[in-house]
């Protein structure tokens, strides 16, 4: 420190060569003066330290009253998990107390079954689509002059898919273990001790592969069955598949082993805080058991995967349930309201209301609708919650599920009659989305072995009447180029005719599909439309004939399928699907050294 003539240390220490060490020294004796800072650094006898980088120094001052926002994610955890809602293995006992003097949202749903869209909305308040136009959590209490850290284990909560945004501080590494987040976790607390801070601390352990420590490993599972080793991996589940009922007990077992593992260390960071700081303890997502016979994540909309946690407390407010249903989308909205801060545009709402138990607040809640979809794997899925009903769409598909005597979704009421729902369920995605919903036609290639994708993949079509939309679908494990090509209407023929060309790029083994919505409904095209499929040397045209049936609900799909070289097979279906708009971020962004990590965690399938 420089003041003047007087050159006074402030701190002198060894670094480790190679790696980013953050210091903090105490100035306030050069309160209200002008000093200089200045880095020195001597190399001895290590060529290492030959320079030493400075990052982003910042100076603070102690505030009398400084606040804390402590947002404890514990990925891939299902609330009926935890002892405190209501689960009888006390995987929770370390934080039962916490969330006694908390708010605990009985009915919490996500917004999507796995993490990037789910941490998206999480951050922002907004559908995880408009994440690129949305101002963060993060960005808003920043700007006030909180410092920001995330401390993560998940590659979706990385900067590859432009999650660093904001923050002062990001630490994501791949899978560490609870003990290791927590450490951080509270060493960036101590750090930050004294100024407004807000952090998020994700534990990534209750998601595949299941590798507690020797500690918790027998608490609520035995030897491992035949066919698992010590540590569970996806494939072992898979390979193993199906597995009988001590074997699922076993696998369960050891998820509730990584649960009880995960709360404890989150129960050491909620303990660094103080209790009239903020907390908000949430999941992403749940996880499936076999209840639909699936197993993980990500592949539907079944409540096992999108009811999650969500414990808040918060000064100057008691510790209650709330029974109404509440989304991940009002975490932003209710934390700024707590700290006093706004932000425009949310699709979110304070539950601050419903957490002082203000008159109507739940009832309130109750009649908001709640959208969700977005699965990572397999077909695009859609679906809405309204009045304690869930409407889900996938492939022309749609099931109601009436969730009160229902819970575990198992009795869909339009099995025998698939128009018994009516058009009004779009129409709620819809609004409940803000995006358009529209009835078109769905238009998929089936997945071809990674020898036969050496061709593109193009589909020609002509649309009697014109086209009023065609994109492609989401492509969430990033495989594949498609391109969208739509020509001008041909007013010289009547009915004016409009062309498209879809073309799905060689290399690509997968099944992205794309929609392509006619000026008219597809009722009334139905019979006049012609595709041309070429893939290599093999060709085929098929027509959707009048005899495919007037009313989309109610038509057995697909429409027309072929099937070419190499068994890959083309199909054309009709079905809702939201379009996109000029606010829709993709959720991907990845890179072929990201793709590559995310095949060795089981994320994406190999080619
Ligand atoms: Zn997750």
């Amino acid at each position: 420190m420089v003041d003047g003539e007087i050159t006074t240390p402030v701190w002198t220490g060894d670094l480790q060569a190679g790696r980013f060490s953050q210091k903090k020294v105490d100035l306030s004796r050069w309160s209200g003066r002008s000093i200089r800072l200045r880095a020195r650094s001597s190399p001895r006898d290590s060529a290492d330290f030959d320079y030493v980088l400075l990052g982003e120094p910042v100076v603070s001052s102690r505030k009398a009253d400084p606040r804390t926002v402590l947002l404890v994610f514990v990925d891939t955890l299902r609330p009926d998990h935890l002892g405190f809602y209501g689960y009888e293995r006390d995987t929770s006992r370390a934080i039962d107390a916490f969330a006694t003097k908390s708010v605990v949202f009985e009915a919490a749903r996500s917004v999507a079954p796995w993490t990037l869209p789910s941490a998206r909305t999480v951050l922002t308040g907004r559908q995880p689509e408009e994440y690129d136009v949305a101002t963060s959590l993060q960005a808003t209490l920043r700007a006030q002059g909180w410092a920001t850290g995330m401390i993560a284990g998940n590659v979706y909560l990385s900067p590859n898919f432009g999650m660093n945004t904001d923050w002062d501080y990001q630490h994501v590494t791949n899978w560490p273990d609870a003990a290791e987040v927590s450490a951080q976790a509270r060493q960036w607390l101590a750090e930050h001790d004294g100024q407004d801070r807000l952090l998020l601390v994700h534990f990534m352990d209750p998601h595949l592969p299941y590798d507690e420590p020797e500690a918790y490993r027998r608490t609520f599972a035995g030897k491992a069955p035949p066919g698992f080793d010590e540590v569970v991996e996806l494939s072992d589940i898979k390979s193993a598949a199906p597995l009988d009922a001590d074997a699922q007990a076993w696998v369960i077992g050891r998820y509730d082993n990584n649960v009880q593992h995960a709360v404890d260390e989150a129960a050491l960071v909620i303990g660094d805080v103080d209790d009239d700081d903020v907390v908000v303890f949430f999941a992403d997502h749940g996880e499936e058991f076999w209840e639909h016979r699936g197993f993980e994540h990500g592949h539907t909309l079944f409540d096992e995967v999108l009811r999650v946690p969500l414990v808040i407390r918060a000064p100057g407010i008691e510790g209650r349930r709330v029974a109404a249903p509440v989304s991940l989308l009002d975490i932003t909205p209710t934390v700024l309201d707590l700290v006093g801060a706004r932000a425009p545009d949310l699709d979110g709402v304070s539950l601050v209301p419903a957490m002082r138990g203000e008159p109507d607040a739940e009832r309130v809640l109750a009649a908001r609708d709640q959208a969700f979809g977005r699965p990572l794997y397999g077909a695009p899925r859609w679906g809405v919650l309204h009045e304690g009903e869930k409407w889900t769409t996938t492939e022309g598909r749609e099931a109601l599920y009436r969730l009160g005597p229902d819970p575990g979704e198992l009795e869909n009421l339009l099995k025998k009659d698939q128009t018994a729902a009516g058009p009004g369920w779009s129409d709620r995605l819809g609004a409940t989305l803000g995006r358009e919903v529209a009835m078109g036609y769905r238009i998929a290639p089936g997945r071809a072995p990674g020898a036969l994708a050496d061709d593109d993949f193009v589909v020609r079509v002509a649309v009697p009447g014109g086209i009023a939309a065609a994109w492609a679908g989401d492509d969430p494990l990033q495989g594949s180029q498609v391109l969208v090509e739509v020509g001008p209407l041909d007013t010289t023929v009547d009915p004016p005719v409009q062309k498209a060309v879809f073309t799905w790029v060689r290399d690509y083994p997968g099944t992205r599909e794309v929609y392509l919505v006619p000026t008219r409904p597809v009722e009334e095209v139905t019979g006049a439309l012609a595709f041309d499929v070429e893939y290599g040397e093999d060709r085929a045209s098929l027509s959707v004939t009048a005899a495919s049936g007037t009313s989309p609900g109610a038509t057995r799909l697909p429409l027309i399928s072929a099937r070419l070289r190499g068994s890959r097979t083309f199909s054309v279906g009709w079905g809702w699907a939201p379009q996109p708009n000029a606010e829709t971020a993709s959720l991907e962004g990845s890179d072929e050294e990201l793709k590559s990590a995310l095949e060795s965690m089981g994320y994406v399938e190999g080619r």
